[in-house]
């Protein structure tokens, strides 16, 4: 899975703190870490040299805990981050959101596509169909995923569907309305309504 490093930049410093040495280091000096899921870390340091930390453990590859078995820069500067909300913690990693490429933390077990707050849609919600650009409403969101959903009248899959050849085939699937006026915040659909069903990708939240 494709994973997202932190921007190689100095963290802002508390500035009434008196702070020792390797601290201050950990702080200032450009680096950036790349979350590689277990709970370990890529620290790339200022010098472009790459370590590796086990947070957990409190361990790292560079010759300052290696020798002297200390709480190194990298060590301290991947606890920063994750404090700062700039990497994820262990168990999580850093990934793009599908939609507008930010980053967004989630589970490391977790499946594409991933969203970001903005573009995860519910319910409710105003979508657009890439296909036709049509305005539809969400009535549901669903884990299954677009193979393994078929549409009755079609006898195929949403995924063998003919205008769905373009989208990934294991995404969830999401079933929306025309038009959108006429369905409750809370999803209720009237009987009268039609519900089609899209693989997640290629509805966009407006
Ligand atoms: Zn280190
Ligand atoms: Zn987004």
């Amino acid at each position: 899975m494709k994973t997202t490093a932190s921007p190689k930049a100095p963290l802002p410093v508390p500035r009434t703190a008196h702070l020792p040495e390797r601290s201050r280091r950990a702080h200032t000096e450009p680096m950036s870490v790349l979350p590689l899921g277990d709970g370990l870390y890529e620290v790339e340091s200022a010098s472009d040299h790459t370590y590796l930390v086990d947070l957990e453990a409190g361990r790292c590859t560079c010759p300052d805990y290696v020798f002297r078995k200390t709480r190194c820069k990298h060590i301290r500067r991947v606890a920063l981050e994750i404090t700062a909300g700039r990497t994820p913690p262990p168990g999580e990693i850093a990934v793009d959101c599908h939609d507008c490429g930010e980053p967004v933390f989630v589970d490391e077990d977790a499946a594409a596509p991933f969203y970001c707050d903005d573009h995860t849609i519910y319910p409710g919600d105003t979508v657009v169909d890439r296909e036709t650009g049509d305005r539809l409403t969400v009535v549901d969101v669903s884990e299954l995923r677009a193979d393994a959903v078929n549409i009755g009248a079609a006898d195929c899959t949403v995924a063998e569907y003919r205008t769905n050849e373009d989208y990934d085939p294991d995404v969830p699937v999401v079933g929306a309305v025309y038009p959108h006026a006429t369905v409750a915040s809370n999803g209720v659909v009237p009987a009268s309504l039609k519900v089609y069903v899209f693989p997640r990708t290629r509805l966009e939240k407006r």
